[in-house]
């Protein structure tokens, strides 16, 4: 039997499908027709947030899984992922994160920490990750692992070539290309990208009555967001929506005032139902599919590869439990 599996897709998912599989003894080729700066992934904040991704359950777990790893991969700089402080604001009261209690060490924020109109927030320390250096750091280690790549463009799996080894479909928005049923919904975000001015606390304030805002500070650069718009497909920022990401953000963080803006950007998050982790054959090849990570992909991504590699293996991944598969759960 083969050792080989081929992974259709360089982004975060792909990438770190391909460096797990390598870390279980596979031979692996990543098929992708854009390189990782390319990508959706490129664009990310990212914070580790499960964010608009379901079902919450299977969601919470891949995270977790990540979470550790982004935390040991913290102690490298060079990774792109540092851990930092800072605030997930409320605007109403006994709303809270449904994923805080998951995160070990979150706390109640003291009122000093508090802007105005929050009532409350929770503290905690997450992973940031600087996805442009994180993706350059995902694809040399890929590299010196031994993954090959091949930059092209598929328009069905029969094109994939390499035998009949399992296929690793993480296409992203674009998995319907190549599976016949598959329609992922396309989800706009358009986000600021300033100089730092010297922050280093997050702030995420999800239900701001003038739109969700959130402020990453990366190390060079912060990242202010941001829109949500499922089936949204305009590519361009609007102009007038980065004034008002803008006026929100400062108001929540005055040292952005000064800030120089670098770019306006948009992204479009691969929106689906839930996630799709499963395997099924095709012209009797395994094909796993893994895609569909919405707002999520960059925090669910470790735990997600780790299935993946079970999957491949034919072995069974823990499944979802229905009573928490609904997206209105708090
Ligand atoms: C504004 C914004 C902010 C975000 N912030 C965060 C955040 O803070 N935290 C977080 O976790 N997530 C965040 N996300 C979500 C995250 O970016 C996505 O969930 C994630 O990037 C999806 O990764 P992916 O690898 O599945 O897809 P992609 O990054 O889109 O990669 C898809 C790959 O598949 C390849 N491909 C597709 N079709 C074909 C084909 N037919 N032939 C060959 N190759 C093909 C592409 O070339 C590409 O290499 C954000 C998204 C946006 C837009």
């Amino acid at each position: 039997m083969t050792n080989e599996v081929v992974v259709i897709g360089a982004g975060v998912i792909g990438l770190s499908s391909a460096l797990e599989l390598v870390r279980a003894g596979k031979r692996v080729t990543v098929i992708a027709d854009r390189k990782p700066a390319e990508t959706v992934s490129a664009v990310a904040a990212a914070i580790w947030e499960p964010y608009d991704a379901f079902p919450r359950d299977m969601v919470l777990r891949w995270s977790l899984d990540a979470l550790t790893t982004f935390n040991e991969l913290a102690a490298d700089p060079s990774t792109g992922v540092h851990l930092r402080e800072g605030v997930n604001l409320q605007r109403e009261a006994d709303k809270h994160a449904w994923w805080a209690g998951g995160v070990v060490a979150a706390r109640p924020a003291s009122p000093d920490e508090l802007p105005d109109g929050a009532i409350s927030g929770e503290v905690c320390t997450l992973p940031v990750i600087t996805m442009p250096v994180y993706l350059e750091w995902l694809l040399q280690r890929c590299s010196e692992s031994g993954v090959t790549f091949e930059w092209r463009s598929l328009a069905s799996l029969d094109e994939v070539g390499h035998g009949d080894c399992p296929i690793v479909v993480a296409a992203g928005l674009r998995a319907g290309e190549l599976v016949a049923g598959e329609k992922l919904v396309p989800v706009r975000g358009q986000i600021v990208r300033l100089a730092n001015p010297g922050l280093t606390r997050w702030y995420i304030d999800e239900d701001n009555p003038s739109g969700t805002t959130y402020i990453i500070p990366r190390v060079d650069d912060v990242i202010c967001g941001g829109t949500n718009e499922p089936g949204v497909t305009v590519a361009d920022a609007d102009p007038v929506v980065a004034e008002a990401i803008l006026a929100r953000a400062r108001r929540l963080e005055p040292m952005l005032e000064q800030a120089e803006v670098l770019a306006d950007v948009v992204g479009f998050r691969p929106g689906r139902e839930s996630v799709r982790l499963d395997a099924t054959e095709y012209s009797d090849r395994r094909v796993v599919h893994c895609y569909g990570h919405g707002g999520a992909g960059v925090t669910t991504s470790w735990g997600a590869a780790r299935d993946v590699v079970r999957l491949v293996d034919g072995k069974p991944i823990e499944n979802s439990d229905s009573s928490n598969f609904s997206r209105s759960t708090t």
